[in-house]
């Protein structure tokens, strides 16, 4: 086994935990390709990605502490981990003013995703046209 596939199947294991469930903490989307193991506390003895070479590097390191401690990770596809990664970026107040208005410019449920047109499409297809 390469390197690759041993910490690959290392990876697996870990997500595989009951905290983590094989899925996106967000989507629910299952385990697979650019899925990320999210630092939601980071504590002081903690290195960081960038203290390392490459990824394999670094989830060589990481991935036994999130075996001994999980709940202070979130397993997290890769749309869903920029997103926590972009929203960590503002203030507290802009962050609340912003989840606030997001909240508001949502209606009844009519979310743009790829499976939810699909969805909607057929209904439509089937019944009265207008
Ligand atoms: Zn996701």
């Amino acid at each position: 086994m390469s390197k690759k596939d041993i910490i690959d199947k290392l990876k697996r294991e870990v997500a595989s935990m009951p905290q983590f469930d094989l899925k996106c903490g967000v989507c629910h989307r299952k385990y697979g390709k650019y899925f990320v193991f999210h630092h939601k506390q980071y504590i002081d003895s903690d290195k960081i990605y960038s203290d390392f070479s490459d990824t394999y590097a670094y989830n060589e390191y990481v991935l036994p502490i999130i075996k001994k401690d999980p709940n202070r990770f979130a397993l997290l596809c890769k749309k869903h981990h920029t997103s926590v990664e972009r929203l960590k970026m503002f203030t507290p107040e802009n962050f609340e003013r912003l989840i606030k208005i997001a909240k508001e410019s949502r209606n009844d449920g009519r979310f743009r995703t790829k499976s939810s047109n699909t969805t909607r499409r057929k209904v439509r297809g089937r019944g009265r046209k207008s």
